[in-house]
């Protein structure tokens, strides 16, 4: 199928080697995407090549940078960076969260379709779940791709990671965000560990990794949208 072989390239254009069985399971979540786009409003992107540039590419550029056991991303829409990381690394075990109703439902038929195993979908806020001593300080590693500015994000993020583990911020520009959520970081436990630089045909990308190394205080997040409305 020639339309495979082209996906494959488009991928390789970015030193991303990947099996066919791994590029018919994008081409499925592209269907899908498109499939439910229509009725549900997933995206904004929907041009084939922009798709696999600014979701699918987007969400690998810096996959080796994944190397936990178990990640949750939170904010997951329609599903990135979590599904194209958890199609490329098969012995992951994911967590996508997401507060609306459809974007859910639109997740957990990707999983179901794409036969994708260890992943769950939770509908929810992420304010609420880090309550939860099941989700609590449980994992490796928390994701999340423009869902708010990072002093909030890591309000939302920082509690689901376990001492030691990374919370890893995909972001255009961030250097303002970064310099406005030292405090946030610090408060939370974490550390600025790196910034990695990636560009895109047009666009500027920075991937933020934050190390987790005190546990976050049983107070944070705090709730009531305090984390959107007054962030640490
Ligand atoms: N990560 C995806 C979607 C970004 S849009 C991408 O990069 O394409 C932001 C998503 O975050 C929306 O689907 C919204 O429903 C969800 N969201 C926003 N705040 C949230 C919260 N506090 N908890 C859980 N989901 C949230």
């Amino acid at each position: 199928m020639c339309y495979t072989f082209s996906m494959k390239n488009y991928f390789e254009k970015y030193n991303i080697k990947i099996s066919n069985e791994k590029i018919e399971k994008f081409e499925k979540y592209y269907q899908l995407l498109m499939e439910y786009n229509q009725k549900f409003n997933i995206t904004a992107i929907t041009e084939r090549e922009e798709v696999i540039e600014k979701h699918f590419i987007d969400s690998l550029l810096n996959v080796d940078n994944v190397d936990g056991k178990t990640l949750i991303d939170i904010g997951s829409g329609g599903g990135f960076p979590a599904i194209p990381i958890r199609i490329f690394k098969d012995d992951l075990s994911l967590v996508m969260v997401d507060s609306t109703g459809k974007k859910c439902e639109f997740l957990k038929a990707v999983v179901d379709n794409l036969k994708l195993t260890n992943v769950s979908v939770i509908c929810g806020r992420a304010e609420d779940l880090a309550k939860d001593k099941n989700y609590r300080e449980k994992f490796d590693m928390c994701s999340a791709r423009a869902v708010a500015r990072l002093n909030t994000l890591c309000e939302y993020c920082m509690p689901f990671v376990k001492k030691g583990g990374k919370f890893i911020a995909y972001k255009g520009n961030a250097q303002e965000e970064i310099d406005e959520a030292q405090n946030a970081i610090k408060i939370l436990g974490g550390k600025l560990e790196k910034v990695d630089n990636f560009s895109l045909s047009d666009a500027t990308r920075q991937i933020i990794t934050i190390r987790k190394e005190n546990n976050t205080p049983a107070i944070y997040p705090r709730g009531n949208g305090k984390e959107r409305k007054k962030p640490l």
